[in-house]
């Protein structure tokens, strides 16, 4: 399996060449030449795979310039019952992502957000920290990565990478605007290869700092510099195991067909949501739901398609989907134009210039019936409601997210009214946001008896002044030129 841009103007590459690339030298982001279809004999024999053995058949297809032995020992030493050992019902960890019926046989929710920090990144993140220190090892060559967080990317990130070889992290986050749980998720990791840095100002300040030093060629050259952003090809292909997963818990055969519902923000779950119904799984919806944050919904409804800049961006309730460029949405409209590459860079340089695109009206926009694709949004009030009443009428406790898809779901769907089952994608748990959960219910959630005092842990922080030069020189301190 080889790797295009999908701006059309980069050499094909096989995975282990593009697993820390990142960007590909065009500009574009990377897909595989074509997608694997399962044929129903194979579905059906997934179909009782764990789930390492679903994920070590699903990626020997898209990582096959990794030996199989080697491909499977990393993937058994991902999806552990112990990794992803914070489950609603901890007898259910060794499913690793449990379907949790709110309505049996109709409406679920599917958890996967039982890893080390209680979002879904963790999904993908633990796979690419055992990815990266496998291929470096290999190369014998060494990364140092850097990123901006304004909340769970970072944590996730961290949580994968520490105490792996030939890996360190340095992590800028926005002093004083994560939760406090937020914070010591982060802050409390003692180990040597992961530094947080706290900068004054807010994410996009640091966003742009890590932008900076990145497009400093001889400094990233030279210090080996690297990212695990929502780009990163082997992130969306780790999420494509879940949907599998999930339509299975959810079905007895397959002739059946399972919606999704996806609260989104820069495309990377709901895209690989995408893929995997492009290979053959019976997904019959994909349900899209945004916060306040609508530029995706807008599309999906009118076929414009206006990112928004930092300052049209709201601060909200659900501030994993405060995004305003969806930065994996350039995968989902080279599908959409038939994989037109000369027509996606053509696209993008609408916005550069005018900010925005528009396919309402062109044949493009009417394949989005054919990729199956609807939206809603929900708002800082339908959140809360939503909370309140996933809570008294199901008795589960959703976090903000997953009840911005819960909403979209259930206005989309209709409770029970579709006649296909509908499950909402947990993206986080509630103990992340306490404040939000506290205005719904009037208490604080739970949290898993581990984290107990979490916040009381020693920290391990530098503050920095968003000094770009002083940002360069605190690396360079560190990592051996
Ligand atoms: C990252 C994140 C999202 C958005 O996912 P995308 O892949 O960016 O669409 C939603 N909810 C939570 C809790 C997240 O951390």
């Amino acid at each position: 399996m080889r790797y295009l841009s999908t701006r059309g103007r980069a050499p094909a590459l096989p995975f282990c060449d593009i697993l820390l690339a990142g960007l590909a030298p065009d500009g574009g982001l990377y897909l595989p030449e074509s997608y694997p279809r399962i044929s129903r004999e194979e579905l059906a024999r997934w179909r009782e795979l764990s789930y390492a053995d679903l994920a070590f058949a699903i990626f020997s297809k898209y990582m096959d310039d990794i030996p199989p032995a080697d491909l499977k020992a990393l993937v058994d030493k991902t999806y552990t019952r112990d990794t992803y050992r914070f489950a609603r019902q901890p007898e259910r960890a060794g499913e690793i992502t449990p379907l949790v019926w709110l309505v049996p046989g109709k409406l679920g929710v599917l958890e996967l957000s039982n890893g080390p920090t209680l979002a879904f990144k963790d999904m993908a993140m633990q796979l690419l920290g055992h990815l990266f220190q496998y291929v470096l090892e290999k190369r014998d060559d060494s990364i140092n990565i850097l990123g901006a967080t304004s909340g769970d990317t970072g944590s996730a990130a961290e949580y994968a990478m520490r105490g792996k070889r030939r890996v360190n992290v340095f992590m800028l986050s926005p002093k004083g605007k994560m939760s406090d749980f937020q914070r010591a998720q982060m802050y409390s990791l003692q180990d040597a290869n992961i530094y947080n840095i706290a900068v004054s100002g807010m994410f996009d300040d640091a966003q742009d700092m890590v932008k900076a030093i990145s497009n400093d060629a001889a400094f990233k050259a030279k210090y080996k510099i690297g990212a695990v952003n929502s780009i990163n090809w082997a992130r969306v292909l780790a999420q494509i195991v879940y949907y599998f997963k999930g339509y299975f818990a959810a079905t007895r055969h397959d002739e059946e067909q399972v919606t999704f519902a996806v609260p989104s923000g820069n495309f990377g779950n709901i895209c690989a949501g995408h893929i995997a119904r492009q290979m053959g799984l019976p997904i019959s919806r994909l349900i899209l739901a945004t916060n306040e944050n609508d530029v995706l919904d807008e599309f999906f409804r009118t076929g414009r398609y206006r990112p928004r800049s930092a300052k049209e961006t709201f601060v909200t309730s659900s501030p994993s989907m405060d995004i305003s460029k969806a930065s994996n949405f350039e995968r989902f409209i080279f599908d959409l134009t038939g994989r037109d590459a000369n027509k996606v860079r053509d696209l993008w340089q609408q916005i550069e210039k005018k900010q925005a695109f528009d396919l309402s009206g062109t044949s493009s926009f009417k394949r989005l019936r054919e990729f199956a694709f609807v939206s809603g949004k929900s708002l800082h009030q339908d959140r809360i409601a939503t909370i309140r009443m996933a809570h008294e009428r199901y008795g589960i406790v959703l976090d903000p997210h997953t009840a911005d898809g819960l909403k979209v779901a259930l206005e989309v769907a209709g409770d029970g009214a579709d006649t296909n089952p509908v499950i909402v994608l947990e993206t986080a748990q509630a103990a992340k946001f306490s404040a939000t959960l506290e205005e719904a219910l009037g208490h604080k959630p739970s949290r898993p008896a581990e984290l107990e005092g979490l916040e009381t842990r020693p920290q391990k922080v530098i503050s920095m002044a968003a000094d770009i030069d002083a940002i360069k020189d605190f690396i360079a301190a560190r990592v051996p030129a």
